[in-house]
């Protein structure tokens, strides 16, 4: 394996993050903060501040006064605005992805496709909200009609991963808004700069005071702190299902609606009859994307009988090629983990699945003295009970087993209580349509893991949660609908 190194030094471009609240960056003042860690260094570049309890107060206040004017905006009027914001993402990438990059390392060409993506997804929200139609229907008694409307659901609370700093911030405001609600948006702690910068551009283009707000600090308090406000009328949260179900216990006590983007443990199956060549290059290529840190990341690859040996070998040869180092560096293909207990995660899943009797064909060790590196791991024969099995990693590991027939593969796939994506790769129509039948999954790419655009819905079933998130249903998520009978 090559190793890249970083020649800039990266905490020099690096401005701390700062509470938005009201429609103001918040001075520090003596709020406590905690340091944001660049982890391709393990040094810190900056900090995130703590909001408190009267900080939060502030943010429902102003959400709530903000949210009838915004409402009241029309909805090309919003549209214009949210136009604004994703231009200025786009012009504005290479700052926007540069800061991505140094707080949570990823390649920072990833970090300018995420963020030229997030402004596309910001651009369809501006067109997508003015097509929030209700419609009328006949009564049956003389002259009366029904009118069915959709109307904003009220101020919201948005809580993320840090994982796609940008894209799920630009995501989670961007629909909100389009929609006609406020927001309370708290990304990870752990990459808070590059959501505020995603919300510098809303405001910039025209986003009123008090529309959205930006918060960190101790999540649990924030949640627990915003959902307990009658104020707040749904929620939207990305993370870990652990994390999702404790939200939606919260909810429940408000009768709050809920969107659920959780984790997922993404099957890949690969027949005989596939493109051999084109399934393993494309396989490579998105496992190792992001570090694996990816909910919709392929992971548990079955490959039929016959092409079980070569693609291994295949996987194997690719992975180890793949050049790992600072994501600031043009020459890196895979950055370090988010931080230390990821990667030890990743290193405790591969240790327990190899004493159990799986073949590591590539990686399973740290690399660099410094940063939370762990190399592109490739396992294969895997037994059933190793945790690697059902645990998502959410890490740069391959696991690789083969399966017989169809029903084998399916049965294998559909095993866990994820339901995010799964893919399959087969040149057979006949196969093609029962995979996309019978995978259980939000969902399903076939031939290709492109499973998602600005105008396709995105979201899981079973334990990856409910409710989807951009395309016409990610709008809808944040609207109520209303019937009004007129005689
Ligand atoms: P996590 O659930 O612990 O944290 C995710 C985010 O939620 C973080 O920003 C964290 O600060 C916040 N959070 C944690 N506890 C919270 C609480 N009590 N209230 C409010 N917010 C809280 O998960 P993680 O380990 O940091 O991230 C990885 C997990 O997130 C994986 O399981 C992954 O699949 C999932 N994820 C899912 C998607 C998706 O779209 N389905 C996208 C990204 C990440």
């Amino acid at each position: 394996m090559n190793i890249a190194t970083n020649p800039a030094s990266p905490s020099e471009a690096y401005s701390s993050a700062r509470l938005l609240i009201d429609g103001v960056w918040q001075e520090n003042g003596d709020r406590k903060t905690q340091p944001v860690v660049n982890p391709a260094t393990e040094k810190p570049i900056g900090t995130v501040p703590h909001a408190t309890a009267e900080d939060l107060d502030r943010a429902l206040e102003a959400a709530q006064r903000a949210f009838p004017l915004w409402r009241a905006t029309s909805p090309r009027e919003r549209g214009r605005i949210l136009k604004r914001a994703a231009h200025l993402m786009h012009e504005r990438q290479e700052e926007i992805a540069r800061i991505a990059t140094l707080e949570m390392g990823k390649p920072i060409a990833e970090a300018r496709l995420e963020t030229h993506f997030a402004s596309e997804e910001m651009e369809w929200f501006a067109e997508e909200g003015r097509r929030t139609y209700g419609r009328i229907i006949p009564g049956r008694l003389g002259e009366t009609r029904f009118q069915v409307v959709k109307e904003p659901v009220g101020p919201t609370a948005g809580f993320s991963a840090w994982n796609f700093p940008v894209g799920n911030a630009a995501r989670k405001m961007g629909s909100v808004l389009a929609a006609g609600c406020t927001m309370i948006y708290k990304p990870g702690e752990e990459a808070p700069a590059a959501a505020a910068a995603v919300a510098q551009c809303l405001i910039d283009a025209g986003v009123p005071a008090g529309v959205i707000a930006v918060v960190y600090g101790v999540p649990d308090f924030i949640s627990r702190h915003l959902l307990a406000s009658p104020v707040i009328r749904k929620i939207s949260f990305t993370g870990s299902v652990a994390v999702g179900q404790h939200l939606i216990r919260l909810a429940s006590e408000g009768l709050k609606r809920t969107t659920m983007e959780l984790g997922g443990h993404a099957p890949v199956l690969i027949f005989d009859d596939a493109d051999q060549a084109a399934a393993l290059e494309m396989s490579v290529q998105r496992k190792y994307r992001n570090s694996g840190q990816v909910c919709v990341s392929p992971t548990r690859f079955f490959i039929q009988a016959k092409s079980y040996e070569a693609f291994c070998a295949g996987f194997a040869d690719k992975a180890s090629k793949l050049k790992v180092g600072d994501g600031l560096d043009a020459a890196s293909n895979m950055g370090p983990l988010v931080h230390a207990r990821r990667r030890d995660a990743i290193e405790a899943l591969v240790q327990d699945a190899t004493s159990k009797g799986a073949k590591l064909l590539a990686g399973g060790h740290r690399v660099n003295n410094e940063g939370f590196f762990y190399a592109p791991t490739v396992l294969a024969d895997v037994p059933d009970d190793a945790r690697i099995m059902s645990e998502e990693p959410f890490g740069p590991v391959a696991v690789l087993n083969r399966f017989s027939d169809f029903d084998d593969a399916i049965t294998k796939a559909n095993k866990l209580p994820y339901g995010l994506a799964a893919y399959g790769f087969s040149n057979s129509h006949k196969t093609i349509a029962k995979l996309s039948d019978q995978l259980e999954a939000g969902m399903v790419g076939i031939n290709s893991f492109n499973i998602s655009m600005p105008e396709t819905p995105f979201g899981g079933v079973k334990y990856s949660g409910h409710g989807s998130e951009v395309g016409i249903e990610g709008v809808e998520a944040y609207m109520v609908t209303k019937t009004v009978s007129i005689t």
